[in-house]
């Protein structure tokens, strides 16, 4: 499997992409083209343009939770899709992986929504809507988790939150969005429901900004517990934590255009 990033808050150094305060990777395979998150505008459509991907091929889109910068730019891509259907362009179908309560209002500090920002009905004319509570296998080898259960107490107040797992032969790849409701709650699901206790990879947002150190620290004596291979917080992972979390394993860099292929 093929693990491009479309779009992160981090442009890089070495290629001309866009970056933007969200998320979006592209998980390709022989047969399938899996979009994780939309990111929050076009700029995911743009990058994966620069980069050669066609969008129009994608399979199945995953949403690892409601927030916009994950969702709102799905509605670009609605756009795209039904532009093409009008201008008489056959599309293959489309179906959307994720929580049942991922459309609904999430309200911030400041009572303003910070959810999907249009109407989700309006994507059943492009998209098939797989909202559901329970793992599905998009491939043999790519699960979605469906609803997390909680281990760890978080502060996070949704339980749309999931994430995607690869079964590699070395270990399992965990992607997140913002893990919100815990790393380790993430973390253990994903061990249980692949039945495979080695983690080779994980990669996606790694929200703590409103954690204490001593939090952060306890999450890092977890994390090296586990002895994962490649860890690449990204997104929302600020840098404070970071560099804390530099001292309990060994973090990797992300951007925009970012590959990474796993077998
Ligand atoms: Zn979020
Ligand atoms: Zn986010």
């Amino acid at each position: 499997m093929n693990l491009t990033v479309l779009v992160d808050n981090n442009a890089g150094c070495y290629q001309n992409m866009m970056a933007e305060p969200g998320l979006s990777f592209l998980l390709e395979n022989d047969y399938q083209k899996i979009l994780f998150d939309c990111g929050y505008s076009d700029i995911f459509i743009k990058n994966a343009y620069k980069m050669g991907l066609d969008l129009t091929e994608v399979t199945e889109i995953v949403l690892s939770h409601g927030h916009d910068d994950h969702t709102a730019g799905l509605i670009k891509l609605d756009i795209l899709y039904r532009k093409m259907l009008a201008a008489g362009i056959s599309l293959t179908s489309k179906s959307i992986y994720a929580h049942p309560d991922v459309f609904e209002l999430k309200l911030n500090a400041q009572k303003k929504n910070v959810g999907y920002p249009a109407n989700a009905a309006d994507l059943c004319d492009i998209f098939d809507l797989e909202l559901t509570t329970s793992p599905v296998w998009l491939t043999p080898k790519l699960v979605f988790l469906g609803e997390i259960p909680i281990l760890y107490k978080n502060d996070y107040r949704y339980s749309d939150e999931s994430a995607v797992v690869y079964k590699a032969s070395e270990g399992l790849v965990i992607m997140v969005g913002c893990s919100h409701i815990g790393l380790q709650n993430i973390i253990e699901y994903a061990k249980k429901v692949t039945k495979e206790e080695r983690i080779l990879a994980l990669i996606g947002g790694v929200f703590l900004h409103d954690k204490t150190e001593y939090k952060i620290r306890e999450l890092g004596i977890y994390l090296r517990g586990l002895n994962i291979k490649n860890f690449y917080p990204c997104h929302c992972c600020d840098l404070r934590s970071k560099i804390v979390l530099s001292e309990y394993v060994k973090i990797r860099e992300v951007y925009s255009g970012f590959k990474l292929s796993f077998d």
